[in-house]
């Protein structure tokens, strides 16, 4: 039986009980491994020169949720409402992000991870949803990770579509910001009904899909998330 693909997934550094530790959240690694791929962890304390290196040994890469991006890498000043920063990993999954696509490696994004690939082609975000652009739909929830808080509705012929199905569904959601100017090369695919952005993809190259959402929460029934890690997994086999 052929291995597994391996699947990069970009971790961040947090203080736990005192001590420095890395890593990321379990949902990740679960979702890939029920997914059918091998997780491996990659930690930012390895540094952006490591990210070639990285990418040599897999086959596609996850980046993950967490903390705002530094606005200076699309050329915006701090709004008030910006959330914490961690620029060493910004530098890490940058270069990961790039020696992913130049390899033509698959990549799925998730949440911080759909923000950083926008801001990689080029594109903005708005730093704060509530005192920017105020709604009915609450993006950022509070409470169980798996709970469903707002529908999204996908567009036909996407790959994220052709993964989770057409039409509307609903997803959990626990985000702040969004995108504003989309990067170029990226073509919307999802959205929640007030028009944020909940889904983009690479108009060339290899896989890439980027949500908004967080679906590795939501993989522990069959469904259009678990079949979203399946996609990924399938498009990273080679
Ligand atoms: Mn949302």
């Amino acid at each position: 039986m052929a291995s597994p693909p391996r699947i990069g997934i970009s971790g961040r550094v947090a203080t736990v009980d005192a001590a420095a530790r890395t890593g990321v959240n379990a949902a990740y690694v679960a979702s890939v491994a029920a997914g059918g791929g091998l997780p491996l962890v990659l930690s930012p304390l390895a540094g952006p020169d490591a990210a070639d290196a990285l990418l040599d040994g897999l086959d596609g890469l996850l980046l993950t949720g967490g903390d705002d991006l530094d606005p200076a890498a699309y050329g915006a000043a701090p709004h008030p409402k910006l959330g914490p920063l961690d620029p060493p990993r910004d530098a890490f999954e940058f270069a990961l992000y790039r020696a992913a696509r130049a390899r033509g490696r698959p990549v799925l994004a998730i949440c911080r991870g759909l923000q950083l690939v926008n801001v990689a082609h080029g594109g903005t975000l708005v730093q704060d949803l509530p005192s920017e652009r105020p709604g009915p739909v609450r993006h950022a929830a509070t409470g169980r990770r798996d709970a469903r808080s707002h529908p999204v509705r996908l567009g036909p012929g996407s790959r994220v579509a052709q993964a989770c199905g057409t039409g509307a569904f609903d997803v959990n959601s626990f985000h702040h910001q969004a995108i504003d100017r989309l990067g170029a090369g990226l073509t919307v695919t999802g959205h929640a009904p007030d028009g944020v952005v909940e889904a983009c993809e690479a108009d060339t190259g290899a896989w890439m899909v980027a949500v908004q959402w967080h679906p590795e929460e939501l993989t522990a029934a069959p469904g259009p998330d678990a079949a979203l890690f399946a996609a990924f997994v399938r498009a990273a086999t080679n």
